[in-house]
């Protein structure tokens, strides 16, 4: 058998033709539906009716046909029995959480991981739900072992690759550690789509926030879990679903445009993959200190190799520390207001780039403690590659935005942090 390849699993998907035969979905805009027999309705609550079961919908909140395409495709890209739909990444991940676990459960996370879904886990759910969550650095087995043996998690949760430290997960021997130990492994695949298919690996549950690469434009918050139909089917059970009961509901509309940018998500991974490679050999040969997947001196180069498809390269990120949260500041600064280089913004996978300060911004919400245990220093500038614009022109940019802001002075601590 052929392993997995999700570009031929996406494209031996079933057609959904428009209404009128049109090459691409209808949207289907109702927020409730009707029935032709009166006996249906209770079937469907009962939830022996429904999409797969006599094409059956009931109302907006629970599945809309367009978005459980969306949702389909998302599974045919991620290898899963099925998927559905959010209204952002992060609402995919609470729900996630809050399905699997009950108040009084405890979750195993990756001590380096997005800093929105770090407060949720660190305090939201702990203050909220009761739900503890013990951090462990998830390349040490041996303590993710310790912790799951210690505290009978539900959920070891990990990001396929970290934000902003580009550390990769083994997801294939966590997989094994998690089901050791009567755990799911739930994977955070934001930052790799295409490149690793988490569930080909073991994972049970994949996440996205499809407002980053799979949008690619910047300009739609929308997110999706892959798993089993089981699980999909209890996330949007009418009476016991988180989905469902909190509602974080994609809009259709916003469904049928993210679908019409899935066939070319390969062509952008490439691009910003082939991209962000070059900028990092080239400023790790200036002697910067540069983190990225593809460079050799990563400490999981080797497992990168391993787990990601080659054609899709390491992918559009990397970090530059500048050594001081002053210099990275000029150094954007510049970037964006002199060059036009990029923008000085949060967020990724957008068709131009986008830098941050992470410390200062996507992970402010972690302690002082936090950061340096994540290794996310006050000088950290995360680089999401942006296709714009020529090689050529961009890299000019940048090594003379470095030039301006002058060597590196390696600083103490407290210094770095003005
Ligand atoms: N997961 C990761 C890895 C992220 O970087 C982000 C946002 O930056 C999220 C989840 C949250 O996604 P959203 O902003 O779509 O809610």
């Amino acid at each position: 058998m052929n392993p997995f390849n999700p570009i031929e699993s996406l494209a031996s998907m079933r057609h959904e033709f428009g209404e009128h035969g049109g090459v691409n979905m209808s949207i289907e805009a109702s927020t409730t539906f009707t029935v032709m027999d009166a006996e249906t309705m209770p079937q469907i609550f009962h939830g022996q009716r429904g999409p797969e079961a006599g094409g059956c919908y009931l109302y907006g909140r629970h599945f809309n046909p367009t978005v459980y395409v969306l949702g389909r495709q998302l599974a045919a890209l991620e290898g899963t029995e099925s998927g559905y739909c959010t209204a952002s990444g992060m609402s995919a991940i609470a729900a996630v959480l809050l399905q699997l676990c009950d108040s009084g459960d405890h979750i195993v996370s990756s001590s380096t991981i997005y800093g929105g879904t770090f407060a949720l886990l660190n305090d939201y759910l702990s203050r909220k739900a009761n739900l503890r969550t013990t951090f462990v650095d998830t390349h040490d087995h041996d303590a993710v072992d310790a912790a799951m043996a210690e505290h009978r998690p539900k959920i070891l949760y990990v990001e396929s690759l970290s934000n902003p430290t580009l550390r990769v997960a083994d997801i294939r021997a966590l997989a094994g550690i998690a089901h050791r130990h009567g755990a799911a492994l739930v994977v955070d695949n934001t930052f790799c789509p295409l490149m690793v298919s988490p569930a080909q690996l073991g994972a049970d549950v994949v996440i996205h926030s499809l407002t980053k690469f799979i949008n690619g434009a910047s300009d739609i918050v929308a997110g999706a879990v892959c798993g089993s139909t089981q699980f999909i089917s209890s996330m949007m059970d009418v009476h016991t679903g988180s989905l469902m009961l909190m509602g974080p509901t994609m809009d259709p509309k916003v469904a049928h445009e993210l679908s019409l940018r899935l066939p070319h998500l390969g062509i952008r991974m490439t691009e910003h993959s082939r991209r962000a490679m070059l900028f990092a050999s080239r400023l790790h040969e200036l002697g910067h200190s540069v983190v990225y997947p593809g460079l050799p001196t990563h400490p999981d180069h080797e497992l990168a190799r391993r787990l990601f498809r080659p054609e899709f390269g390491f992918g559009g990120i990397f970090t530059i520390d500048m050594h001081s949260k002053a210099r990275a500041f000029r150094f954007m600064e510049l970037l964006q207001n002199r060059d036009r280089f990029g923008y000085m913004a949060v967020s990724l996978g957008y068709f131009d780039t986008l830098m941050s300060c992470s410390a200062s911004s996507t992970a402010s919400e972690m302690t002082d403690e936090a950061l340096q245990r994540a290794g996310i220093s006050p000088g950290l500038v995360r680089v999401s590659i942006g296709y714009t614009g020529t090689v050529e022109q961009r890299w000019t940019q940048m090594e003379d935005a470095l030039r301006q802001v002058g060597p590196a002075i390696e600083l103490p601590l407290a210094a770095a942090c003005q």
